[in-house]
């Protein structure tokens, strides 16, 4: 264990450990700020800092109740001051729970009021996707800053809407890439990176589970897509933050079974090729039909074979080295995602996963759309 940056024991910092490796860092990884990140290990509560970030969440859904509120009692930086739902009956209950007062509790349409709460300097968008561009430009306008869910937006031309929003208003946007400041991926990263796997040859990134019927994720109107949307971006992200290259080249295909009801509105599975500047070459799956599920990447280089399975998940992630398990100390990934966001509207710094992150997601995500449709290659610029 070693004191952080922030001072507080049993904390460590990526970014001590990506300068003494010696690593020269990217473009992208400077852009992305993947030196500074600093988090608290798992189950361990970090000492609350005097003046924490004000943090509202708004939809107070499966992913916001289960999994960002209860990381509040992890940040150092944020607090969670403020709820905005449309569903009275749940800001009673979870107001309650949380402490947080009536005054303090909004519904979607009394919610313009927090621009006089002085309290509250991030609203944190926990809704289906197509409806976060117009909650997300909503709180930029009344001088919020925005942490927005994955994925940003159905559309390319949305995603660009909430960054310019942003700008204009003179707020942050962040995206919730939570995987961005998890440690095993972090591990990851520096493994792809450093030469510790030699000359990457090949990668690849898998994502899917068995959906049931009749949730918003198989509704094109409000998910936007299908599986690709909601999870085959985890395995478009992975290979985009291994490799740390942007692909110039998709093909893909998609397959949906014809007698099942799920995918009538949406798709099932998709196979999706990202070919890099360096000739590099992501192979990617997502589905919505997979019994079992998978959650996993793999990368070969010349020194080594490196796997994540589970890769991506709440808990448990876990990667090995040609079979040989690598230590890593699990931390609470949502804290520090929330944390890295409040050092950034304290400091003014771009957050490492900006607007731009999500947008270049969805610009692949369309494109891999396209692939599929023509049966031919796209070309991203
Ligand atoms: P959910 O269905 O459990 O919750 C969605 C919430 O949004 C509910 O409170 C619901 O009342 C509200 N809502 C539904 N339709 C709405 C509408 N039209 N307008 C306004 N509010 C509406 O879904 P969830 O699993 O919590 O997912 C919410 C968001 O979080 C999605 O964007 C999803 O992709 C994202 N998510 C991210 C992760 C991650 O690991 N980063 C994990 C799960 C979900």
């Amino acid at each position: 264990m070693e004191v952080g940056s922030t001072g507080i024991l049993s904390h460590y910092d990526v970014g001590v450990q990506y300068t003494s490796m010696s690593i020269e860092l990217s473009r992208r990884e400077a852009i992305l700020g993947l030196t500074s990140l600093a988090f608290a290990p798992l189950g361990m509560a970090r000492a609350p800092k005097a003046n924490p970030v004000g943090w509202a969440v708004l939809g107070l859904g499966s992913y916001a109740t289960n999994q960002i509120m209860p990381a509040f009692e992890h940040c150092s930086q944020s607090k969670l001051v403020a709820l905005i739902s449309g569903h009275p009956d749940k800001l009673v209950r979870f107001g309650d729970r949380y402490g947080i007062p009536a005054t303090h509790r909004y519904t979607y349409d009394s919610m313009d009021a927090i621009r006089s709460n002085p309290d509250i300097d991030v609203v944190y968008v926990i809704t289906p996707p197509a409806t976060h561009p117009a909650f997300a430009i909503r709180a930029a306008g009344l001088g919020k800053h925005v942490c927005s869910e994955k994925p940003m937006a159905p559309t390319v031309d949305e995603c660009r809407k909430m960054i310019r929003a942003c700008s204009l208003a003179g707020t942050l946007l962040q995206i919730g890439y939570r995987c961005h400041y998890e440690a095993h991926n972090l591990r990851a990263i520096k493994a792809c990176r450093s030469g510790e796997l030699g000359k990457i040859t090949s990668m690849r990134s898998d994502h899917g589970f068995n959906i049931g019927r009749g949730q918003w994720r198989t509704e094109r109107a409000l998910a936007g897509g299908g599986s690709m949307m909601d999870i085959g971006i985890y395995s478009l992200n992975a290979l985009r933050y291994l490799s740390g290259e942007e692909p110039v080249e998709v093909v893909a295909t998609i397959t949906n079974p014809s007698d099942d009801p799920r995918f009538v509105d949406c798709e099932d599975t998709v196979d999706f090729k990202l070919t890099f500047p360096s000739g590099l070459v992501g192979h990617g799956t997502s589905g919505y039909s997979w019994i079992p599920g998978k959650n996993q990447f793999e990368v070969v280089g010349s020194k080594g074979t490196m796997v994540a399975n589970p890769a991506t998940a709440y808990g448990g992630d876990t990667l090995t080295i040609d079979g040989r398990v690598v230590a890593v100390e699990a931390n609470n990934q949502w804290a520090a995602q929330m944390d890295h966001f409040s050092e950034c509207v304290r400091s003014g710094k771009k957050p490492a996963t900006p607007g731009e992150e999500g947008l270049t997601d969805i610009r692949i995500v369309q494109a891999i759309y396209e692939s599929a449709k023509t049966g031919e290659p796209v070309r991203l610029g």
